[in-house]
Formats: C-alpha cells, structure tokens, sequence
C-alpha cells in the first residue's frame, strides 16, 4: 500500500536490499529489528497490509498465526531466552507486525513489558544499540537455520 512503512520494506527485502532481512514465509516476512537491546527482537510483518487480525482471510490468518507461532519457536532455540514476548500493536505502523522479543535473566526489568524499560526506549528513539555487521549476520544465520528446522515453508532466504 502506498505510505506504507512496512510494505515499503517488504519491496526493499525482495530487492535484496535489507541487510536485517531474514526469510519471506507464506504469509509474511521475518526481519531481526534494528535495535538489539533484547537479543534476537524480531519482527514477523504480513504480507496482507490489513491493521487488524480479523481483516485477514480466515485461512491467511490461520496460518499467519501458525507461522508467527513457529518463528517465536525458532527465537526461542536460536536463543534460549527465559521468557518470549509477544506483541501486535500497530498503534504507529497499522500494517500487521508482531514483536516477537526474547527476555533474558539480565533484563533489568524481567517482569514488566519491554516499553516499560526506559533504556529500550532511549535505544529505541536513538538507534542504540545496533549490532555490529558480524553480530547481526551470525544472529541472522542461527534464526534461519532453526527456521529450516521448523514447521514452516521459506519462500525466500535473505541470508
Ligand atoms: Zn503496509
């Protein structure tokens, strides 16, 4: 849609233009956030530029949840976190995203929601945070490669 931030960046993944890009899945596309404050924060966008759930096709967005389910698995064995989190906000960006964010035993704030930890926001507003080149390409491979092992279909490798 045009305007749309999100598939924006899908057009720039399919052009090989994304150096955060993961895989494209059925019905969306996985892509690592720019901001690596939580290790492994990971963002899964439809394809379908819908703002709510409902607004999918009943078999798009059973299996949109299906494949959302399966990339926070592969999260959870790329990086063994303590805990997932799952969000679909859409509050800024109304084109169906998930966070998908692992939580670790070193969060400073392990019990509260990631927009309550006023240094992720810091990083957030200020692109803090980013992995170096090496960093985001090694945690790019583990993620694929546990996504090869999940119940899912990869359309298109970006690694
Ligand atoms: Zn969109």
């Amino acid at each position: 849609m045009a305007g749309c931030d999100l598939c924006a960046g899908a057009q720039r993944m399919d052009r090989g233009d994304d150096p955060y890009a993961v895989a494209r899945l059925e019905t969306g596309f996985v892509r690592l956030h720019e901001v690596q404050y939580f290790r492994g924060y990971t963002v899964f966008a439809a394809k379908t530029c819908v703002a709510e759930l409902h607004e999918l096709e009943r078999g798009e967005r059973d299996l949109y949840l299906a494949e959302m389910s399966e990339v926070a698995h592969a999260l959870s064995r790329a990086f063994r976190p303590r805990k997932l989190n799952y969000e679909l906000l859409g509050n800024s960006v109304p084109h169906l995203h998930w966070h998908l964010v692992p939580r670790y035993d070193t969060d400073p704030h392990p019990r509260g929601p990631i927009w309550e930890d006023l240094s992720f926001l810091r990083n957030l507003w200020t692109g803090g945070s980013a992995s170096t080149v090496t960093e985001r390409d090694a945690m790019r491979t583990t993620l694929l490669q546990e996504l090869e092992r999940a119940d899912v279909r990869i359309e298109r490798a970006f690694v």
